[in-house]
């Protein structure tokens, strides 16, 4: 399915069908997380959002955003002094966030030489590295598309959906797409002797995923160059993010939306989550969000639930494999693969 549909159908046409659809799973009222990935009260909320006054307990905030300000800001003053030709780069992902943290580095920080990297791993559309190009051009930004990785891409990517052993997708196959963009893109950084990284990670994500939170922004690692993390700092709702990115037209018009922006695979892990857990399993990333107010619960409640249908109808099933065939796989090798009940979850 082509994503720029599914998102206008999500929209326009899913909050009518959803309601003569039977048999999907009950969600969160709060959030939006299904049932079976948590069980739900009888309130219909799930534990975290049933918690009184309950502080969100993946994404702790910085005990004082004022001084985290500072110090990134210093952290970028420093770095802005060097005598390098590019005192930064940024990972250009092609969708919203990074371009949002490319113009706003631009404006902020008008001192600090900034290169774009942009590491296409062979699942990015068309639509996507265009974008790439644009946010850069709109912001006078030099950018190194590094495309010469993709076969290490689609090695580690097969790998990886093979060795899912009943677990989510999120936590292996885009754990380690995103783990190689990331030591492609600070190799690069570091064979051009850029002292700083910048990444497009959100708090949440953070904290999922490379376990950093409260007041942290930066990883230092001894050798290599510093990676930091402005969403951190900034913590901007989602949606002024889309709205700041049209606004300023840094990515494509029609092409600004994170499913039409998403990796080829994002689909085919959903598919296979779906099929092995009964969810998707980058739904607790977008549930904290809801609770934390920062993006659209409705849009994200369809697109999770439209997920579940279209993959219990078999349509969706369908269009995994079509991307998978890259990778010489389909979703029926990936479910065979997994070993028996009682293996390491
Ligand atoms: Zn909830």
């Amino acid at each position: 399915m082509n994503p720029r549909f599914f998102e206008w159908y999500v929209r326009r046409v899913w909050p009518l069908q959803r309601l003569a659809v039977r048999g999907l799973a009950r969600r969160c009222r709060t959030c939006l997380i299904s049932e079976r990935c948590t069980p739900l009260g009888r309130d219909g909320r799930c534990a975290e959002c049933a918690r009184p006054g309950s502080a969100p307990a993946v994404a702790a905030p910085p005990a004082d955003p004022a001084a985290m300000e500072r110090r990134f800001d210093d952290t970028l003053a420093r770095a802005s002094a060097g005598s390098e030709r590019y005192h930064a780069a940024l990972l250009l992902s092609g969708g919203k966030d990074s371009a949002y943290i490319l113009h706003r580095l631009r404006t902020s920080h008008p001192g600090l030489r900034l290169l774009c990297l942009t590491v296409d791993n062979g699942f990015m559309p068309a639509a996507t590295l265009a974008n790439c190009t644009r946010a850069a051009a709109r912001t006078g930004t030099d950018l190194l598309v590094l495309g010469a990785h993709r076969a290490r891409f689609a090695e580690t990517l097969r790998a990886a959906f093979l060795d899912l052993r009943g677990r989510g997708a999120y936590g292996v196959v885009d754990h380690a797409d995103g783990s190689l963009i990331f030591q492609l893109g600070r190799q690069a950084a570091a064979e051009l002797g850029i002292p700083l990284v910048v990444g497009g990670l959100s708090w949440v994500q953070l904290q999922r995923i490379v376990g950093l939170g409260g007041d942290r922004f930066a990883i230092e690692e001894p050798g290599g160059p510093t990676q930091i993390f402005p969403l951190a700092v900034w913590r901007t709702d989602e949606q002024d993010i889309r709205a700041e990115v049209r606004r300023l037209g840094l990515l494509n018009p029609g092409h600004d939306s994170p499913v039409a922006t998403n990796s080829e695979l994002v689909l085919p892990m959903c598919v296979v989550d779906l099929l092995t857990l009964g969810y998707c399993s980058f739904e607790p990333e977008f549930a904290q969000l809801v609770r934390e107010g920062k993006t659209d619960r409705r849009l994200w409640r369809g697109i999770f639930e439209a997920l579940e249908h279209g993959t219990r109808s078999g349509r969706l099933v369908a269009d995994a494999d079509r991307a998978l065939a890259r990778l010489g796989l389909s979703v029926a090798t990936i479910l065979g693969s997994r070993s028996p009940a009682g293996a390491t979850p």
